[in-house]
Formats: C-alpha cells, structure tokens, sequence
C-alpha cells in the first residue's frame, strides 16, 4: 500500500535532479495536486466532532478540495454547530448530535463520515458510522487498541463501506518524494531512521486522560515518527525497544506518559531511532541516513510543507515540492479512491499496523526488555 502512487507525482525536484535545489515559490495548490483527469464529482463529508483541528484545518480546508464538500455536522453542542453551519453554508437540516447520529444513515448527500472526536471514541463512531451505510475517514491514532482496530475494520467489511485513516503525510508531495526516493534507493540503502516530534502541552484536556487517548505523546505525535519509519522502510518491525518518562509530582502525567524514546529494528536490519514529548517545546525532525548520504527535513509533520534538505558527497542542498494544504489533499485523495473504487492508501490495516506497535512499544517500555514479533 505505502508509496503506490507514485505516478501521481509531480516533482519540482525529480529524480535524477534530485540532489539539485528547486528555485520554485511554495506554490499552496488545490487538495488534488497532481492529476489533470480529476472526476469533477465532490464527495460530501460529514465532520463529527467540532474540536481544534476541525475548526482550524478541516472546515477551511474544504474551499481547496476539488472532489470533497461539507455535507453535514455531529456535534454535541447544538449552537456551536448552528455557528459552523452558518459561517460554512450548511443547511441547518445537516446538524446531527451523537444522540441521533444514526440519523446519518437517511442523509444522502453524506457519503462519508469523518471521525474527529478524541481516540478513545473513534471506534464507537467509526462502527456506527458504518452501520449508516456510509464510507468512514477516521483521524488518527485509529483507536486507542488493536482490539479496537479489529471492530472496526469488521464493521466496515460487513457494510461493504471503505475505511481510511487521517495520515495526512502519506498523501502530500515531500514525503512520496522521500518514500520513492528510499524505495529506489537513489542514496543506496537507508540503514538509520532518526525522527522525534513533540510539544509542551497545557492541562485540562483529553489528550493526558488515559481513557480518551489510550496514552500520551506516542499515540498522539509519536505515531508519526513510527509511522515515517514503516512507509519509509515499506516494512514492518520485527522488534521494538522503549524507555519512558512519567514525573509523579506533575499533574499533566498522572495517567500516560510524558515522554518516550523508542527504537525499531525492521528484517533487513536497519534501525529507526524515535522520541517524542508532551513535556518540552518539541517540534518535529526527521533524518533519514543512507549508504551514500543522508536526507534531513525540519519541521517534518507539520501541517505547512516540510523543510527539506539532501547530504550527499559533503554537499547539503535544499529540495522543494509542491505545498499543498494537507487536508483538503487528503479528502480529495479519498474521495477520489472512492470514486475510482481504488485500493485506500492509508486504509484501516494500516492505522491497525501503528497501533499493534505502539502496543508493544508500551509493553516494552514497561517490562524494560525489547518485544520481539513473530
Ligand atoms: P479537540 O479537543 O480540539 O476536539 C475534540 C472534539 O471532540 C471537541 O469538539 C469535543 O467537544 C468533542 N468531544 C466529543 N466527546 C468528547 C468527550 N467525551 N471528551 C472530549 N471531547 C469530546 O481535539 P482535536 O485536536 O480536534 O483532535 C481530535 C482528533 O483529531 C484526535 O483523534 C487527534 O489525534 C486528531 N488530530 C489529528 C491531527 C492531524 O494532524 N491529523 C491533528 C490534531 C488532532
């Protein structure tokens, strides 16, 4: 599934010019960035949960989607939503509360239920999102357990519905860029992966209560450190190691942890190296290092392009592609394998992949011995 599309690409810095560097603007294109035989369908979208990121990314995203639309709003907040739908042209007939939910099912111009609530409800909604009938994009982390991922992979199996999970960096250009260019190993083989993310978070929210987040910084930004290792490497850990921290005299830590550091050994024997924090002004960096060289981006997995640079024979250049905004490119990517009736780039197995190692990666850090998989 990782890197499959890389005919979608348009490079600014292609392949062979790779190590050169692109004097090109940061041109903020449409969700779709790269094809001209776009289907002019939009798929509507309804958005459940009117938190933080659905606010200040999903919601404006949809003025540069090219093939998704807002259809409908859940939220348990009746003016809030009365609020969005209005600044947003939503017909009020489109606000849903999780109480009527269900209601869904009889909408039809929703043919997708994005899932924007805190992880520890995603598979509830993502299963009765599927019992509605209609196709489920659902943030991630994709559930709090693998157990989780299960349900909600059968669910959506048995309503025959698609199930894609939020990884906004599978889809935009920088980081196909780096996928294709390990896949071809255009710097000989990666044999290090280094990559941290991470941030100083406040109190009171859901993301340090256990239940609702199924742990700390791992699951929320560390996911993407791991996830970067795995479609970097289009392959598997076959073993994991963890330390992590939780001070007892800070209150922010009293349920998960405030920071880990993590390592992957993945079959061919490379390694990723990977920390994350709640505890520390963070951001995020990535260093991927090669037979012939090495590649550095910072920041790595913002919503704004990726900074990127390439090492080779003692020379760092700069390589720039496409910024596109990250979410619009996402749903249009989805709406488009939906149309197509194409494989999900980022489908349920694959957030069930993350959370199977986050998993083990706890475990790990708690029994202070590596977990091996068979
Ligand atoms: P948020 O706290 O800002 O919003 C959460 C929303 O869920 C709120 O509207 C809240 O009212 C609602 N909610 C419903 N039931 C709730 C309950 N029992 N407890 C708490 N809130 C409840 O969170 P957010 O930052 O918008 O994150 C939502 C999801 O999006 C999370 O899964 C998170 O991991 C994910 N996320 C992804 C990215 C990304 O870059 N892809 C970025 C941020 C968040």
């Amino acid at each position: 599934m990782i890197g499959s599309r890389t005919s979608r690409r348009r490079f600014i810095v292609g392949s062979g010019a790779a190590l050169a560097t692109a004097a090109v603007g940061s041109v903020f294109s449409q969700g779709a960035w790269a094809r001209a035989d776009d289907p002019p369908k939009k798929l509507g979208f309804a958005i459940v949960g009117i938190g933080r990121l659905s606010i200040n990314q999903i919601l404006p995203a949809f003025e540069r989607c090219k093939h998704a639309k807002l259809a409908a709003l859940v939220s348990g907040d009746a003016d809030k939503a009365k609020k969005f739908a209005s600044q947003y042209n939503l017909d009020e007939k489109h606000i849903y509360s999780y109480a009527n939910f269900e209601n869904l099912a009889h909408d039809d111009s929703v043919d997708v239920i994005y899932i924007v609530l805190p992880n520890g409800l995603h598979a509830e909604y993502t299963v009765r999102a599927a019992k509605c009938g209609k196709h489920v994009f659902c943030e991630k982390p994709m559930a709090n357990t693998v157990d989780e991922c299960k349900q909600m992979i059968d669910a959506c199996n048995a309503a025959k519905v698609k199930l894609g999970i939020g990884y906004r960096m599978q889809y935009e250009p920088y980081t196909q860029a780096l996928v294709e260019m390990c896949r071809k190993q255009v710097q000989g083989k990666t044999r290090l992966i280094s990559a941290d993310h991470g941030f100083n978070i406040g109190g009171g929210t859901w993301r340090t209560n256990a239940k609702l987040a199924g742990g700390g910084p791992l699951m929320d930004v560390g996911i993407y450190c791991l996830n970067a290792a795995r479609y970097l490497m289009g392959a598997e850990p076959v073993e994991v190691t963890a330390q992590m921290d939780q001070p007892r005299d800070d209150p922010r830590f009293n349920e998960v942890e405030a920071s880990m550091v993590f390592t992957l050994k993945f079959p061919n024997g490379a390694l990723a190296c990977c920390s994350t924090t709640y505890d520390s002004a963070g951001g995020s960096r990535l260093r991927i290092m090669n037979e012939g060289g090495d590649i550095f981006l910072e920041p790595a997995f913002s919503y704004g392009a990726p900074k990127m640079w390439i090492r080779e024979r003692g020379q760092m250049k700069q390589a720039v592609y496409p910024a596109v905004d990250q979410f619009a490119n996402e749903m249009d990517e989805f709406s488009r394998e939906l149309m197509e009736n194409k494989p999900i780039l980022t489908p349920g197995e694959e957030g069930l992949a993350d959370v199977r190692v986050m998993q083990a990666l706890y475990a790990a850090a708690r029994e202070g011995k590596a977990v091996k998989f068979a």
